[in-house]
């Protein structure tokens, strides 16, 4: 599988929405949000960076449906005139050729219901809304699916800086996979100088730093705890926003990752994982649901096969499946 031409345009399609993400982050105090139906938050970003995307997307891969986060219907109402004005004017100064309707209609690019078969791209605008906008990490997540297996995956981490070539941390950093080719990070600000990245080596899963979602409300961090004392870990949890938790446990700066259900009935997102999930399984990890499933990014815009994630590097992950399955 090579899918060579369908990486660059997707890192080049992170890299953009990133450096959109970015300029609207570093002025935060005049982002204009809505708040969708189920109460969670999204702003200016999150609606700029999908028109970004999908639009390069159409263009490189007119055929390639998309499952994307957000919809345009509350922008087309007249009331959230102020928020779509913003979003234009965030989005043409990434790429000054897009007008308002293309704007629109490329964020309804985002509509299609996934599936078993043939191919189409997954996106996640801002992944970690919440934390984007508490000033903290997030990410801009990007995964082709075919016939139901991921096969690539861009995560673009505005605020996660590892390169030590980099002297502003304000560039952050890109992490890609392609199935079968191994996982790579690069800085935003120079996509050639990418270096391979593998998970940790540890086998004792009390050396493990474990990483959660800052949010109570999106993992049970009652649970985790239970998990960790029976495995003997010390280690304090490494909270973070967004898919940087498996950039996190990708570039070895952790053991665990674990996503686990707050309340029964709940379905993981596509987009909240695919991307993450290549790329941690390609720098060596290992990922399954709570119960030891693998996760079924077959079955449409969620992974309602799947109860909860727990990722790790492959030394520990026996053990740790073991402890929450024990606790449960
Ligand atoms: P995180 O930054 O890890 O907390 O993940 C953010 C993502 O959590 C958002 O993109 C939401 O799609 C997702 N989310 C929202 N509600 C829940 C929930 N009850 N359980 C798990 N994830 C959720
Ligand atoms: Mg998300």
């Amino acid at each position: 599988m090579k899918l060579q031409n369908e990486l660059t345009i997707a890192k080049e399609a992170v890299r953009q929405a990133s450096v959109l993400c970015a300029s609207v982050q570093s002025s935060l105090g005049s982002v204009v949000q809505l708040d969708k139906a189920d109460k969670s938050p999204v702003t200016v970003a999150d609606y700029g960076a999908q028109a970004l995307v999908l639009n390069i997307l159409a263009e490189a891969f007119p055929e390639d449906p998309a499952v994307g986060e957000e919809d345009a219907g509350e922008l087309r109402d007249p009331e959230n005139a102020p928020l779509l004005s913003s979003i234009i004017e965030q989005v043409q100064k990434v790429d000054s050729s897009l007008e308002r309707n293309r704007i629109l209609d490329s964020i309804d690019r985002g509509c299609h219901t996934g599936g078993p078969s043939g191919r189409f791209w997954t996106l996640d605008p801002i992944d970690g809304t919440k934390g984007f906008l508490r000033g903290d990490q997030y990410a801009v997540a990007l995964a082709l699916i075919i016939d139901g297996e991921v096969v690539l995956g861009v995560l673009g981490c505005p605020n996660l800086t590892v390169d030590p070539y980099v002297s502003n941390p304000q560039v952050g950093t890109i992490l890609y996979a392609v199935k079968g080719q191994g996982a790579y990070r690069a800085p935003r600000s120079d996509l050639s100088r990418a270096f391979k990245i593998t998970c940790d080596q540890i086998s004792d899963p009390a050396l493990a730093v474990f990483c959660e979602s800052v949010e109570t409300g999106h993992t049970a961090h009652g649970w985790s705890k239970k998990i960790t004392e029976l495995l003997g870990s010390k280690s304090k949890p490494f909270r973070i926003d967004s898919q940087c938790k498996y950039a996190a446990v990708s570039l070895g700066q952790a053991s665990i990752y674990l996503r686990l259900p707050t309340r029964p009935g709940y379905e993981e997102k596509i987009w909240d994982h695919a991307a993450g999930y290549i790329i941690l399984m390609e720098a060596g990890g290992r990922i399954s649901d709570t119960l030891g499933q693998p996760l079924d990014f077959s079955v449409g815009r969620t992974l309602r096969n799947n109860q909860g994630i727990v990722a790790t590097s492959s030394g520990v992950f026996d053990l740790v499946l073991q402890a929450t399955i024990e606790s449960a």
